[in-house]
């Protein structure tokens, strides 16, 4: 299995290898910690994780930074206003999108170096370029990037930039998209501000120089992969290619993989529409973070993305259908001989799944046969009175386990997600915001069901049925739904 991608760069679909056949070395623009993450922000760093989750499964190595851009103007602004340093600022939300990317199942890259952390790798960065004659200082004391003196800028975003304005420049780090100007690599505080003494002068670096200086002091100069959301194409990746480059000598990084942007419902997420959410919005209205996974990665990378509510309902479903077919086959008898039939079913979903994730990573395709199996198998099941051959069952389950390397959804770990958003909420007064069904749903833990439904089952035995319905009651009252069938007594939250 080797996955194929298309590269921005190159504008064609590509092999993704190490070029030094040891371990793919690859960096991903991580969070700006100023707030909480949200729900775009975590369908560029899923689809992240889906690349690095493939590429492991595809038996290649990898060597994996994310950055967290502890230091920038909203950052700043707003420890100011809040009276806290920056650190005391930004420990709080690098500390939340930790644990959301935990939540969420996405694995942890190698390494996640802080901005502040690297304060004199940017510096010594921009004396390479000073000296080379790419960078100069303004009269305020901040340094900035010249554009002009790099012939091929703008071969990522392939923007036309006839008639740039040589040495106009742009200083704030949020920018206009089609602003073709000069970039800050160094900033000079404004009074009081927050700031360095370095030898460029006192100051704060740029964001671009950030990552640039990051990505090459763990990876080096030249490195195989470099992700993002679409909206960092231009300026930001393009920013980084030049002042990389122009230190260096040497390509900064060959593949370029960008994750096109999430609406909701149609419209630009923001607060002033009403329609922004954050991960934790989404768990204190009720819905279960194995579903929000499952539906901000189903969608492929290269597509744009609509996130809908009733989308999120049919994911819960979906998950929720995976997990009983999986547990099926975990109880299910296991007698009498393969079937070809099956076994030929397996081997095809296998085949179909692990070529949609090869074909550029294509998370809609690769799900299709694996629903395809499910309805088979359960076809099959109710017809043979639920038993299957040994062989067959083993066969289903790798399928499922190697499905779960890349979708990450069987292990339930939702309740235990959303007791935790809660007790967050309640810390941050924000307990209001739950839902009521949700906040009874979890008014149980899973160890006082289990005794309930356990003294419900022995009710029954001892045909106290009026015990035994006064507790399916209680439950049903806390939104926990108990199912009876062949295989014994299960009980879920709605
Ligand atoms: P930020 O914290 O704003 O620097 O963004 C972190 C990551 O989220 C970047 O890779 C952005 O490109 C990405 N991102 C921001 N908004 C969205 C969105 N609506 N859809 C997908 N990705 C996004
Ligand atoms: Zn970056």
């Amino acid at each position: 299995m080797t996955l194929q991608l298309f590269n921005t760069l190159s504008g064609t679909t590509e092999a993704v290898l190490p070029a030094d056949g040891a371990a793919l070395r690859m960096y991903a623009c991580g969070p700006t910690v100023y707030d909480y993450g949200h729900i775009g922000n975590f369908r560029t760093f899923l689809h992240v994780d889906i690349l690095r989750r493939t590429l492991l499964l595809a038996g290649v190595r990898v060597n994996h930074v994310m950055n967290i851009t502890d230091v920038d103007d909203k950052i700043i602004r707003n420890a100011a206003e809040a009276k806290l340093s920056l650190d005391e600022y930004t420990a709080k939300y690098t500390q939340s999108f930790l644990e959301d990317l935990d939540a969420l199942g996405i694995q942890r890259p190698e390494h996640m170096p802080r901005a502040t952390e690297h304060i004199n790798e940017m510096v010594k960065l921009i004396e390479t370029l000073a000296n080379r004659g790419l960078a100069y200082k303004t009269e305020d004391g901040s340094w900035y990037f010249s554009i002009a003196k790099f012939p091929t800028y703008g071969q990522l975003s392939k923007k036309d930039f006839e008639g740039i304005e040589d040495g106009a420049r742009v200083d704030v780090d949020e920018y206009e998209k089609d602003t073709v100007r000069d970039f800050a690599l160094w900033k000079a505080p404004k009074p009081g501000e927050h700031h360095w003494d370095t030898a460029l002068g006192p100051g704060r670096p740029g964001w671009h120089i950030e990552c640039s200086a990051m990505a090459m002091q763990i990876l080096g100069p030249s490195f195989d992969l470099h992700a993002g959301g679409e909206d960092l194409m231009f300026p930001h990746h393009e920013n980084e290619i030049a002042q990389s480059e122009c230190a260096t000598g040497v390509q900064f990084a060959r593949h370029w993989m960008h994750v096109r942007f999430l609406l909701v419902e149609g419209k630009k997420m923001s607060k002033s529409e009403g329609n922004f959410y954050t991960l934790r919005d989404l768990l204190l209205k009720g819905y279960k973070v194995s579903a929000i996974r499952y539906l901000l990665v189903s969608v492929p990378y290269h597509h744009q993305m609509n996130f809908t509510f009733d989308g999120l309902t049919d994911a819960t479903v979906a998950v929720e259908k995976l997990r009983t077919f999986h547990t099926r086959l975990t109880t299910v008898a296991r007698t009498g001989a393969d079937s070809t039939k099956w076994s030929e079913r397996v081997a095809q979903a296998d085949a179909e799944f692990t070529t949609a994730l090869e074909d550029d990573l294509n998370t809609a395709r690769a799900l299709a046969p694996i629903f395809e199996l499910l309805r088979f198998c359960n076809g099959h099941l109710d017809k043979t009175g639920n038993t299957a051959s040994a062989g067959d069952i083993a066969a289903t389950l790798a399928l499922l386990e190697k499905f779960d390397s890349i979708f990450a959804i069987l292990e339930d770990r939702d309740a235990e997600t959303t007791r935790t958003a809660l007790a967050w909420a309640e810390a941050e007064g924000r307990a209001g915001e739950a839902s009521a069904d949700l906040v009874s749903s979890m008014a149980f833990t899973d160890a006082a069901i289990d005794a309930l439904v356990a003294e419900r089952t022995e009710a029954k035995k001892t045909r106290n049925f009026a015990r035994a319905d006064a507790i399916r009651k209680e439950l049903a009252e806390k939104n926990i739904l108990i199912e009876d069938s062949k295989d014994g007594v299960r009980w879920k939250r709605r």
